[in-house]
């Protein structure tokens, strides 16, 4: 990773005392309506020339609205999911995946909507946003042509759906081998699937495997999650990281590093490698990045 180059990417181009007015173009529930967690894929517009971003970067959303304090609510952070040419191709709209979330009140027990992500679920097209950012460097590829391993669980998946499109708008030289290993609950929580299986058919560059933690268990008896499924495919994702190169990215959930750490040791143990040696070669050249709340 050049760290010159990833400095030259912008950031803040809004902030939250100066956000972007956008439109809300779509909106479509991602998981089952009625099912036990409800995802969203949101479209944002813009006019011609009022923003632009990576792959990799995230946007504030601020909910309408006072704090308690009778402030502006703070703004909360979203993985850019689409590539920096948009949803459209014309680079003035971009795509969102939100997750409705629900917080327990430790000291009442009683159950909170999170503001942000039930203002962005029940919002309807044509709804105006203030919209800040791009913000992050730290997730933005800048070799395409590098081998990537991305590694992501639940809505963590937004950031490598804007790599796939990326990747798929690139000509085949361009891009490097890519293995995506993708983990939720259940069948119903793996986003944009189907578009990704149906990448793989056209780029045999790319591999995009999954982990159903509430759906298959692993041969111990446990949830299936990603770190399980990385190991099943241990033999091609140690190859991928042998040139050097090659980049790994995790995205979603805080804890999941501690077992892909395991699952790489363990992976390196069966390939006569040394997996903390190349944790240290990979974070010394930044190609070990982490995002994950
Ligand atoms: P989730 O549904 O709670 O979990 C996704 C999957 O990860 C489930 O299969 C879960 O299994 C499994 N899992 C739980 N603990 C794990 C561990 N220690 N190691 C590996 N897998 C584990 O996920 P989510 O609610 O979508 O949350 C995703 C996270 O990504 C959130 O923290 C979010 O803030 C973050 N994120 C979101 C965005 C965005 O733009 N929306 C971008 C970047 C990051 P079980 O539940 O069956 O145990």
């Amino acid at each position: 990773m050049d760290l010159a180059l990833q400095a030259q990417i912008p950031v803040n181009r809004y902030r939250p005392s100066s956000p972007l007015r956008v439109t809300l173009q779509s909106i479509e529930q991602l998981t089952t309506p009625g099912g036990p967690n409800d995802v969203r894929h949101l479209v944002l517009r813009w006019q011609p020339g009022e923003f632009d971003w990576r792959e990799g970067q995230s946007v504030g959303i601020v909910a309408p609205g006072l704090n308690a304090k009778g402030r502006p609510h703070p703004v909360r952070l979203f993985s850019i999911a689409s590539a920096r040419d948009g949803e459209d191709g014309d680079g003035t709209s971009l795509a969102l995946t939100v997750k409705r979330f629900y917080w327990t009140n430790p000291d009442t027990g009683e159950v909170i909507p999170g503001l942000c992500s039930n203002y962005l679920c029940d919002a309807q097209a044509g709804d105006q946003m203030w919209m800040t950012g791009p913000v992050g460097r730290e997730m933005v590829p800048l070799d395409w042509a590098a081998p990537m391993l991305l590694i992501a669980t639940g809505t963590g998946i937004a950031p490598f759906r804007a790599f796939l499109q990326q990747r798929a708008r690139l000509s085949p030289a361009e891009r490097g081998q890519c293995l995506l290993v993708f983990g939720a609950q259940t069948a119903d929580d793996l986003s944009y699937r189907a578009w990704m299986d149906d990448l793989c058919a056209t780029d045999p560059q790319l591999q995009v495997v999954y982990a159903r933690s509430r759906e298959e268990k692993t041969a111990d008896g446990r949830r299936m999650y990603v770190q399980d499924r990385l190991r099943d495919h241990g033999a091609s994702a140690w190859s991928l990281l042998q040139d050097p190169r090659a980049e790994v990215y995790l995205c979603g959930l805080k804890g999941m590093e501690d077992g892909i750490d395991a699952a790489l040791a363990d992976i390196a143990a069966q390939q006569s490698g040394d997996w903390p040696e190349l944790r240290q070669r990979l974070r010394d050249e930044h190609r070990l990045r982490i995002e994950v709340y």
